[in-house]
């Protein structure tokens, strides 16, 4: 999401208005939340291959209907296999090679028992059929569900956010991240006079009496809540952008009074392909293209059709996050959102309590585009501006295994971490390498932290464990404690977890000096007094001027 962000006060409101929605702290955990969050032995025995989805969508009866074909390997011979789907939606059947399968259903999770004997290494399929009226998204996209809205044509505007709440909330999937499909296939039948616009490319449109059908492909792995179905009275406009990989297609779907505006504001989607492919390296989805597509609610990473609800304004609705300035040269929704289309959709989290490497990341790579287009000092006022959003109040990493996100330091919090870091390897040069060889490790991957952090530290060549442990898994800001003792600076670490010993610039009088504080006091030569010093301001670190 998100991108999410917030602005305190909306945030606060959001969260504190909603009991379910992303980013919202939780003490309790139930058995539904083990079951939708963790590896259950009915998820684990079989390896997720191909989606074949269909969905018919009805506005005037906030109505859906339809089926998943789901084909998968077995990996350890299992009879019962769990599908995921929320009511109020309800399964009508589940089908194997023309069967009716027996369906245990445990609010959320439904457990059928197969009859075919699965034998290892076999690659089969169950189509599981339902129907219902979805949840309605409550504050899209960070309380998700089906948003049913009118544009301003009193034309129906309809679209799926689910982020956190699971794409379960509107079609039946395995729903957890760590198994992605390969492949996928996405039809929708809405209306005669909407359009569909989901992931992917469009291959088919089948024409009806009263419907009309729109066949979407995806050829790449894509994780579910990336997955959606925007409806609209869109027109298409597109260009051909010469990238990395070759020509990469971007095709832009907004509501048909909205085309003029659009055409100049989506400028910013080439200029962000630009800086991105940079920094991280070739867009992930050649095969599928790029899309921005309007919609309802404020922005999704969807993969592949990135939704767009900015209201064509610069910055987030308008403002600029940072206080710098800089926030207001580009519309926050089409860089934020489409930055996730490496960390997130080509680098996914295996499990959402690792969510700070979509977020953290990508609001990192928000600086990165001002830093591409507008130079470093500018990227610097950016990221650090974002820092009086910082709230310390839950660790970035949330809980394992029960669904749960980390706090929504998650966003800002983790960009200048990572802004710290790059500065303390102080090789722009590397940096970029390794955020350009995260994208090419994990490709299309879903990961952990552990992977991530190890990535790093073996890149840069610096044992980075305790830099991570405390910036991830701690609430704690080092502090950086000096006294000046006749011409000699004393200073050390404290707010500390063991071993945090990372360098960093500082300077007194304007002379400058890397130092490696630890949590013992150390000395080093630095002319200069304690109301001239200063820490880098790259450096996320407090500090503090102490009497011996
Ligand atoms: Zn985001």
């Amino acid at each position: 999401m998100k991108h999410f962000l917030a602005l305190f006060f909306f945030l606060f409101i959001c969260i504190s208005s909603h009991s379910q929605g992303l980013l919202q702290a939780k003490d309790y955990f139930s058995e539904q939340d083990t079951l939708r969050g963790s590896i259950t032995p009915e998820r684990a025995w079989w390896d997720l291959n191909f989606y074949d989805l269909k969905i018919s969508v009805q506005p005037d009866k906030k109505f859906i209907s339809g089926s998943n074909t789901i084909t998968y390997t077995v990996l350890t011979p299992q009879q019962i296999l769990q599908v995921d789907l929320q009511p109020p939606l309800h399964i009508e059947k589940v089908t194997q090679d023309g069967e009716k399968l027996d369906v245990r259903s445990n609010i959320n999770a439904h457990f059928i028992t197969l009859k075919k004997e699965q034998k290892k290494g076999a690659k089969n399929k169950i189509t599981v059929f339902y129907s219902g009226i979805p949840r309605t998204a409550k504050n899209a996209p960070w309380d998700g569900g089906f948003s049913w809205e009118k544009d301003s044509n009193g034309k129906d505007f309809v679209a799926t956010s689910c982020q956190g709440l699971g794409a379960s909330v509107w079609w039946p999937n395995k729903d957890h991240m760590y198994d992605e499909v390969d492949s996928m296939a996405i039809s929708v039948t809405v209306p005669k006079g909407l359009m569909d616009v989901s992931n992917g490319r469009l291959k088919a449109v089948i024409e009806d009496e009263t419907t009309t059908t729109y066949e979407w492909e995806v050829l790449n792995p894509i994780n579910n809540y990336g997955v959606n179905v925007n409806v609209g009275d869109y027109v298409h406009f597109g260009e051909q952008y010469p990238g990395e990989k070759g020509v990469l297609d971007m095709d832009y779907y907004v509501l048909k009074d909205n085309l003029e505006k659009a055409k100049t504001h989506f400028k910013d989607a080439p200029k962000m392909m630009k800086a991105f492919e940079h920094w991280f390296g070739p867009y992930p989805f050649y095969e599928d293209s790029f899309k921005l597509v309007e919609v309802p609610y404020l922005g999704m990473e969807h993969q592949s059709s990135v939704t767009y609800g900015n209201q064509y304004n610069k910055g987030y609705l308008g403002r600029d996050l940072s206080g710098s300035g800089w926030g207001l040269k580009f519309d926050y929704i089409i860089i934020h959102e489409a930055g996730h289309e490496w960390f997130a959709n080509n680098i996914t989290y295996k499990d959402i309590a690792d969510m700070w490497i979509h977020e953290s990341f990508t609001t990192y790579s928000e600086n990165l585009f001002v830093d591409y287009y507008y130079g470093k000092e500018a990227a610097q006022d950016y990221v650090i501006g974002t820092r009086k959003l910082i709230q310390n109040d839950r660790p970035i990493i949330g809980a394992y295994h029960v669904n749960n996100e980390g706090s929504s330091d998650m966003y800002f919090k983790g960009a200048n971490v990572l802004h710290t870091l790059r500065h303390v390897l102080n090789d722009d040069e590397k940096w970029r390498s390794i955020l350009r060889g995260l994208n090419k490790e994990f490709y299309h991957a879903t990961v952990t932290t552990a992977q991530i952090e190890s990535y790093i530290s073996k890149a840069a060549k610096i044992d980075l464990s305790a830099f991570f442990e405390q910036y991830l898994r701690t609430i704690e800001v080092p502090v950086l404690e000096y006294h000046y003792d006749g011409k000699k600076l004393k200073y050390r670490y404290t707010h500390i977890v063991a071993g945090f010993a990372i360098p960093v610039s500082v300077s007194t009088a304007g002379k400058e000096l890397w130092i490696t504080p630890t949590a013992e006091w150390k000395t080093s030569k630095l002319k200069g007094d304690t109301s001239s010093f200063k820490i880098n301001r790259n450096f996320y670190i407090n500090h503090k001027a102490v009497v011996q």
